[in-house]
């Protein structure tokens, strides 16, 4: 890999675990430790993205080397370079958790390619000091679910971690998927995922947990002076524009959240990025009717704290953490108090422009709150597809008649029989009022309708369509990643030939395990 350049800031700046054993441990006064990947017994290609491999310098020919199946495996490490594993903290599901680190995930090297930098890290490739009671292997299914998902979630333009290749590792896993007192041998697999950086709210929360004070000052310094380097001034005043940066980069990946729908599953400490990208995808899922309630997490399903409504209150609560985190640095409440607050007012202002655009209204009168509200009161009425909803929405003009623009968005009701008495009614009214409005705006049905197309995804990863390709690779058949894989590179294109996979979720899967249903199990 001629063009591979490693350059590794990380290790070479930040202090390092002097243990080198691999054996679960607390590390202290350290931000890593090193360590290796184990060796899989016998690594197989699955797919590879020719997009992501080129953004850090490998070619599309390299991808089929031998040195690439390796070193993507864990097999062979990469010439100069040293893996390790990332010590970080984090609250899990609202409580204190303490150490937590990379249990299976291992970061090859950092690399630099047309001056970004970018750190190749391989997710399910052995035990660290940091796998706790667990084995540091991923299962396919969980593998094939992150792979698909961070790149359906690029090309929707939603900040996220890349994804590079999907490997076999030829080597069994034991998972009890439900929890339930039923393991089973499944297949193993490794991803190799690329991000800016891998560090996390979780890491600051741990060194200001352990009164590590001094590494906490050299660890932001170091963040600040690498990934934004526009941030000048005095130290409190940069410490400062840094948690400002991150909340407005939060607030912005969760705002795509809301408009494709995606629910993260496990919104812990540990699991938010300081780029503001999405990462760690467990039990992940997409909403397929609308409803704010929804969790895919059935680990979450007595408290919902990870719902897809509270997701912007969970990013601030975060946040709150990592003010707390950043607060022995600042020594002044007030001011981190500030943006905490402005977060959610932000939120709430740019949420309204958003819902706004989604439905194709794109100036904000007095009137458009009741429009909204209105309008998601009656997409909980009965089950309605949120993705067909708003795609279809786009098909209504300034001459529709109330009934015809219902009966364009038809095909996105679960039970188009309930659509009768007082439902009916209130989508009359909320039509009614909709299309008054539409004909207040200056556009033309043709140029809202192109916009709103770029706005609303046509195809999504249904979490019944992962399901399938899961199904399929289990058989050994890794064709149905590939459709998918092209499919949800154009999420907002009409691809005719694909229509199929612009439906509803099938009966089937309404209640299926991996559909709707996902544990942290992976
Ligand atoms: P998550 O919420 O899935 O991102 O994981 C929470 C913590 O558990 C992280 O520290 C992970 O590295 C660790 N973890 C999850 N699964 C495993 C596993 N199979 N082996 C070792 N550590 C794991
Ligand atoms: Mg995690």
């Amino acid at each position: 890999m001629k063009n591979l350049k490693i350059n590794n800031r990380f290790t070479a700046e930040l202090p390092a675990d002097p243990d080198q054993t691999n054996e679960v441990r607390q590390v202290k006064n350290a931000l890593f430790s090193y360590v290796n990947p184990t060796k899989p017994s016998n690594p197989k290609l699955i797919h590879a993205s020719a997009e992501v491999a080129e953004l850090v310098g490998i070619t599309a020919d390299e991808i089929q080397s031998e040195l690439f199946l390796n070193a993507f495996s864990g097999k062979e490490i990469l010439p100069d370079t040293r893996p390790y594993a990332m010590c970080y903290a984090g609250h899990q599901f609202g409580n204190w958790a303490g150490q937590l680190g990379d249990g299976r995930a291992i970061n090859l090297t950092e690399v630099e390619h047309n001056n970004d930098f970018f750190t190749l890290q391989l997710k399910g490739a052995g035990k660290t000091p940091y796998s706790r009671t667990a084995d540091g292997l991923a299962v396919l299914r969980s593998s094939i679910r992150e792979y698909l998902c961070a790149e359906a979630m690029h090309y929707l333009g939603v900040p996220t971690t890349r994804s590079l290749s999907l490997m076999l590792s030829g080597d069994e896993v034991l998972r009890d998927i439900l929890y339930n007192g039923n393991p089973a041998y499944e297949k193993g697999a490794i991803v190799c995922r690329v991000a800016p950086s891998f560090i996390r709210f979780g890491s600051f929360e741990m060194l200001t947990a352990r009164n590590e004070l001094k590494n906490l000052k050299e660890f932001v310094e170091y963040n600040i002076k690498h990934y934004f380097p526009e941030i000048k001034g005095q130290p409190k005043e940069q410490y400062l524009q840094f948690f400002k940066t991150v909340a407005d980069t939060t607030r912005e990946m969760i705002l795509h959240w809301q408009r494709v729908g995606f629910v993260h599953g496990v919104m812990n400490t540990d699991n938010m990025s300081i780029h503001g990208i999405t990462i760690d995808y467990g039990p992940y899922g997409w909403l397929e009717n609308y409803d704010p309630n929804w969790t895919p997490n059935t680990t979450d399903s007595q408290y919902r704290r990870y719902r897809f409504g509270n997701q912007p209150q969970i990013a601030q609560w975060n946040l709150y953490q990592l003010a707390n985190a950043l607060y022995p640095l600042i020594n002044e409440a007030e001011p981190l108090e500030k943006i905490l607050e402005s977060f959610i007012n932000n939120f709430e202002s740019d949420h309204k422009t958003m819902f706004l655009s989604k439905i194709g209204i794109f100036t904000s009168t007095e009137t458009d709150n009741k429009l909204i509200v209105d309008l998601e009161a009656a997409l909980q009425l009965s089950e309605t597809d949120m993705t067909i909803f708003f795609r279809n929405l786009s098909k209504i003009i300034k001459s529709d008649s109330a009934k015809t623009a219902i009966e364009k968005i038809q095909d996105s009701f679960y039970l188009p029989e309930e659509i009768t008495g007082d439902i009916l009614d209130s989508w009359k009214k909320w039509f009614a009022l909709y299309i008054q409005r539409l004909n207040q705006e200056d556009l033309s049905d043709k140029d809202r309708s192109e916009k709103m197309n770029q706005i609303n995804p046509k195809y999504v990863l249904r979490n019944y369509m992962s399901q399938l390709a899961i199904d399929e690779a289990d058989k050994g058949d890794y064709s149905l990643i590939n459709e998918l894989y092209v499919l949800l590179q154009k999420p907002y294109d009409e691809q005719p030939e694909s229509e199929k996979w612009f439906a509803k979720r099938p009966e089937w899967a309404r209640s299926k395990v991996g559909c709707s249903m996902l544990s942290c199990s992976s």
